[in-house]
């Protein structure tokens, strides 16, 4: 099995696991939350008596009707009292808050040199003439084009891929483009 599979079926036990870690949670998920930032205020101020009462409070506040169900589920996840509902449970919900998509990078900007070019918008050429040299810039989801002349020459010229294909047949259009550029 190559690592790609191996990798493919951690993340496919990774969100079964998670599924039914859900589907087994006594109360709405995004409750969690709000019981965490209410035994951290709470045990800051008063410390732990080593019950559930804060967290019986909290969720009597909030309406949760099987209360008995829930301080089980707790118990059964390692919170015996309210500090250990904080210290164990709180990270079992790290899920609600992936981390944030890290920021463009450098290096997803991949460069390479074409000698034919077929663009998705319509746009091609079947071989580059000389001394002209194509490079191709992706960075994401864009790509864009630039045309060289010579090799030390600063001559390069971007292609346009903003250009409006789909108006080639409408006349007005064109017209009034070219009275914009007129006045
Ligand atoms: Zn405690």
């Amino acid at each position: 099995m190559d690592k790609q599979k191996r990798k493919e079926i951690r993340k496919q036990l990774a969100e079964k696991e998670l599924a039914e870690f859900r589907k087994g949670l006594p109360f709405d998920e995004n409750i969690f939350p709000k019981l965490f930032d209410f035994l951290d205020i709470e045990l800051n101020k008063n410390g732990c008596n080593h019950t559930t009462i804060l967290t019986k409070t909290f969720l009597d506040k909030n309406k949760v009707s099987n209360t008995t169900d829930a301080i089980e589920w707790l118990a059964d996840n390692g919170g015996y009292c309210d500090c250990e509902v904080l210290a164990n449970i709180e990270d079992l919900f790290d899920y609600l808050n992936p981390p944030l998509l890290k920021p463009f990078q450098s290096n997803q900007i991949k460069k390479q040199k074409l000698n034919s070019l077929k663009t998705d918008f319509g746009f091609s050429i079947e071989k580059i003439p000389l001394p002209w040299t194509l490079t191709e810039t992706i960075s994401g989801n864009d790509k864009s084009y630039n045309f060289q002349f010579g090799k030390s020459n600063n001559c390069i010229i971007n292609l346009a891929s903003d250009f409006p294909i789909t108006q080639l047949d409408n006349d007005k259009f064109w017209t009034d483009l070219g009275l914009k550029k007129l006045n």
